[in-house]
């Protein structure tokens, strides 16, 4: 499932080749991914428009159209955005599609169709309404980390993968940023102390970059990664123990109970034999 990083790397992807062009029509083959805009106004809408800038929060993405108002696209399980001149380059689950001036289409390809794509005012007025809280990695300091997490009762898993607490965590993500924080999922987020949200923060922002600059990509991503590891027939890349599976809030978690442990005490005295 896209995920904040993924969502960066469609971002990317949308501004390195489909802004400033005019959009002589859209083709909506899926009313179902449609969010509180029919076809015939979608369509109307972005017809004479050019895609001016974007932007992201959490897992949305944002488009700015020329004249007035932003696209919206979310991803779901399965979303991506395609940009192709022929045939047979086009993904085999368009649910939407741009058709430029210039001959070159821009392909919303959702294969699950649990996205969605919408028409809204600005960025910042959708994110208000929708109760997201703020982009995991946009202008998200410190401060404001440790107070939206620290309050929340239930598990640092779920906690982070709360949209309302921060946006653009989800159940991969979560994982790898506590796998790197040595946390355990099922840790309380209200028992964490200080130190562990500097440390979960740091890690919070590292896992971002890396995985950003990998493009999103497991087989790119740092060897000490556990993302490319997702599996109980794997190991973990750090202390080559066998990674678990664990259930949180109704999604299979992975890490490793070696590296991450539930006993607070018995993971700090590790960590300094380790070291
Ligand atoms: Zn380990």
């Amino acid at each position: 499932m896209p995920e904040l990083p993924d969502v960066e790397i469609f971002r990317r992807y949308l501004n390195a080749t489909a802004l400033h062009q005019e959009i002589e029509t859209v083709r909506v083959h899926h009313d179902r991914v449609l969010k509180g805009v029919s076809k015939a106004t979608l369509q109307r809408r972005l017809k004479g428009q050019e895609l001016d800038q974007t932007s992201r929060h959490g897992k949305h993405l944002f488009a700015a159209l020329s004249k007035k108002g932003w696209l919206m696209l979310h991803f779901g399980m399965t979303g991506f955005l395609r940009y192709f001149q022929v045939e047979d380059k086009k993904p085999g689950h368009v649910r939407m599609e741009l058709l430029f001036t210039n001959g070159y289409r821009l392909a919303y390809d959702c294969q699950r169709m649990l996205g969605q794509v919408s028409l809204v005012k600005d960025p910042y007025t959708f994110a208000e309404k929708e109760k997201l809280g703020p982009d995991a990695l946009e202008g998200l300091d410190f401060d404001t980390f440790r107070t939206a997490v620290s309050g929340r009762r239930g598990s640092i898993k779920s906690t982070l993968m709360n949209q309302e607490v921060v946006a653009g965590i989800g159940n991969i993500y979560s994982d790898e940023i506590l796998f790197q924080a040595r946390l355990h999922p099922a840790i309380l987020a209200n028992t964490l102390k200080d130190k562990d949200f500097e440390n979960l923060y740091q890690c919070m922002d590292r896992v971002w970059k890396e995985s950003i600059d990998a493009g999103a990509d497991p087989e790119a991503m740092p060897d000490d990664f556990l993302l490319p590891h997702r599996s109980e027939e794997e190991s973990c890349p750090r202390c080559r123990g066998p990674v678990k599976k664990i259930k949180i809030s109704g999604r299979s978690g992975y890490y490793c109970p070696r590296c991450q442990k539930k006993d607070r005490g018995q993971r700090t005295d590790d960590s300094k034999k380790q070291s």
